[in-house]
C-alpha cells in the first residue's frame, strides 16, 4: 500500500521517455498550457505519455491523414500533427469557438506544419460534412480515408462518432477512443443506472459485440496515471 503511486510512475516515465526539448518536453507547450488556463479551459487533455503514445501510433502507421474529435487547446493535436509529413493533413473538430481560438494560437506558437484545420461546431455535423480524404484527388479506393482517428469529445455520442469515423477511415486504419472505462463504471450491471458518460460507450461495445469481428477488431486497454482510472478502446477497420 506504501508503494509508488500511479502518478509517480507517470512522472518517472515522462522524465525518462520524453526527449529533452521535444515531443512532451517541448518548452512551447508551457506557453500553450498557460494560454488554456487563462481562457479557463478545463484540464482534461491527455497525459504527456498518452500524447507520445498517439505519436508512436501515427508514426508506426506512417499516417498522412489524421482526424481528431475534441480539440480543447490542441495538446493531443500537437502530438499527432508533429508526426505528419509536409503533404499530410490533420482535421480536428471542436464545439467551442473559444477552445478553437486558443488551439489555433497554440498551433501558430508551436509552428506546426502541416497546420491543423480546426472545424468549429458540433462534431456530428462536422463529421457528416467531411468527405473521405483522397476521394477528390482520385486516389484508389484502398488509399482513401483517414489512417488514424482519435475520438475524445463528449462521451454521450461515442457510438455515433465511431460510426462516422468508420465511414471516413481506410481499411487497416486505426480508430482510438479515449475515456473507454470511466473509473470502471463501464462494467457495472445494466440496472445500476449507468451515468450519461457510459451509455454512449455501452452502445459502442454492444455494436462491436454484434459485429463479431466482421467490420472491426477492437481492444480495450485500461489506463492509470496522473489522472484517474480510465482506458482506451482501440480498433482497426477490417
Ligand atoms: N483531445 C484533447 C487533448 O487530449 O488535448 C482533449 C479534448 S477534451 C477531453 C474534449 C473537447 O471536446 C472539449 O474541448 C469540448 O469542448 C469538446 N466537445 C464537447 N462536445 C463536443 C461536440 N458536441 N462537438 C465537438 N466538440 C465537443
Amino acid at each position: 500500500a506504501n508503494g509508488p503511486s500511479a502518478a509517480a510512475v507517470d512522472a518517472y516515465l515522462t522524465s525518462k521517455l520524453a526527449p529533452k526539448g521535444q515531443w512532451a518536453d517541448d518548452p512551447i507547450l508551457e506557453e500553450c498550457r498557460r494560454r488554456a488556463a487563462e481562457a479557463d479551459m478545463p484540464e482534461i487533455e491527455v497525459s504527456p505519455m498518452q500524447g507520445q503514445f498517439l505519436a508512436v501510433l501515427a508514426l508506426g502507421l506512417k499516417a498522412t491523414k489524421i482526424l481528431e474529435i475534441g480539440t480543447l487547446w490542441g495538446y493531443s493535436t500537437y502530438f499527432l500533427a508533429r508526426t505528419l509529413p509536409a503533404h499530410g493533413q490533420i482535421d480536428t473538430l471542436e464545439l467551442s469557438p473559444v477552445h478553437a481560438k486558443v488551439a489555433n494560437e497554440n498551433f501558430l506558437a508551436l509552428d506546426l506544419y502541416p497546420f491543423p484545420k480546426v472545424h468549429v461546431g458540433p462534431a456530428l455535423e462536422s463529421l457528416q460534412k467531411l468527405d473521405i480524404p483522397g476521394t477528390e484527388e482520385g486516389l484508389p479506393a484502398h488509399e482513401r480515408g483517414y489512417d488514424l482517428v482519435f475520438i475524445d469529445a463528449d462521451k454521450e455520442r461515442m457510438y455515433e462518432y465511431f460510426q462516422e469515423a468508420l465511414r471516413l477511415t481506410r481499411k487497416g486504419g486505426i480508430i482510438m477512443c479515449d475515456n473507454a472505462v470511466r473509473g470502471g463504471r463501464i462494467a457495472l450491471e445494466e440496472n445500476d443506472n449507468p451515468s450519461i458518460d457510459v451509455t454512449g460507450l455501452r452502445k459502442l461495445y454492444d455494436w462491436v459485440e454484434q459485429d463479431q469481428g466482421k467490420t472491426v477488431l477492437m481492444s480495450g486497454i485500461q489506463t492509470v496515471g496522473h489522472k484517474f482510472w480510465d482506458g482506451f478502446a482501440i480498433a482497426t477497420k477490417l
